[in-house]
């Protein structure tokens, strides 16, 4: 039986790849798609077990909200969460046993094994920072990627008692250093001619090792948006990611 699903923010550069992705797949249904004024109601009232949400930071959450209320569970491809978000999903799913939502901040197989990759070198560098480049049109810096990726890095340099950033900027033009997300610097460059780029750059007495994800075409998310589509209600409650997906 196929996976009846919803596309939410349709018309967008996301949306309409997904919207191909899921027409062209046999084990699933794309039962409604809709954008900016469309009426809620007609995801709410198609059958769907699954909805992909690629709209805009600033409606997510009540995009969210109105999916678990209905019972449908939320793929999450829109970024700009922070740590109170989240929680609220947690909580909102709390109420409702067995529905899951699957929050990605990217669905490409390349960026999740690039975060991998950062995630094994972090241990064996004094200094990490991070790149990420994008198209002009993106509305939020930095990228969802880029803040999971220093969040990893935080995290297992904690656990190898790293400490900080080598680091004596004393004098600084705000912003010069990037933004600090859990102390790693982050740079976020926004272009024409870009799509969705990353660099992560460690550091050690006489060398670098530099780790580097490109995306040129929105079609590269599409496998894993798939992949969470067909997996995301094996899990219930709130998964970030698809790195368990992909092994
Ligand atoms: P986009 O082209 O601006 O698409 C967003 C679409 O959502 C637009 O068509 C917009 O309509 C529509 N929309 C806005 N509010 C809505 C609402 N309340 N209900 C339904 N539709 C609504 O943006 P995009 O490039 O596709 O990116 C969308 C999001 O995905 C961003 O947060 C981006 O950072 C993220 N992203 C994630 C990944 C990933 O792998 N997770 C990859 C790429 C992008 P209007 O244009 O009329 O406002």
């Amino acid at each position: 039986m196929s996976i009846k699903v919803a596309v939410i923010g349709a018309k967008g550069r996301m949306g309409l790849e997904v919207v191909k992705a899921i027409t062209s797949a046999s084990d699933l249904e794309l039962v409604a798609s809709i954008d900016q004024n469309d009426d809620f109601n007609v995801v709410k009232n198609s059958g769907a077990t699954v909805a992909v949400d690629f709209t805009t930071p600033d409606v997510i959450m009540k995009n969210i909200e109105l999916l678990i209320e209905a019972g449908i569970n939320p793929v999450v491809g829109t970024t700009g969460f922070n740590e109170e978000k989240i929680e609220k999903i947690k909580k909102l799913l709390s109420g409702k046993t067995g529905l899951a939502a699957r929050l990605v901040p990217n669905f490409s197989i390349g960026a999740i094994l690039m975060m991998r990759f950062a995630k094994a070198a972090t241990k064996f560098y004094d200094s990490a920072e991070i790149i990420e480049y994008h198209h002009p049109n993106k509305i939020d810096a930095p990228s969802g990627t880029a803040i999971r990726t220093a969040q990893i890095i935080a995290e297992e340099r904690k656990a190898h008692n790293l400490g900080k950033n080598p680091d004596a900027t004393s004098s600084e033009i705000p912003g010069a250093r990037g933004s600090k997300i859990d102390g790693i610097p982050v740079h976020a460059v926004r272009m024409q001619g870009l799509v969705a780029h990353q660099e992560v750059i460690f550091g050690s007495s006489g060398e670098t090792l530099t780790i580097r994800h490109d995306s040129f075409d929105r079609e590269s998310f599409m496998p894993g948006v798939l992949l969470a589509i067909r997996n995301v209600t094996k899990k219930p409650g709130l998964t970030i990611g698809i790195d368990d997906l992909i092994n």
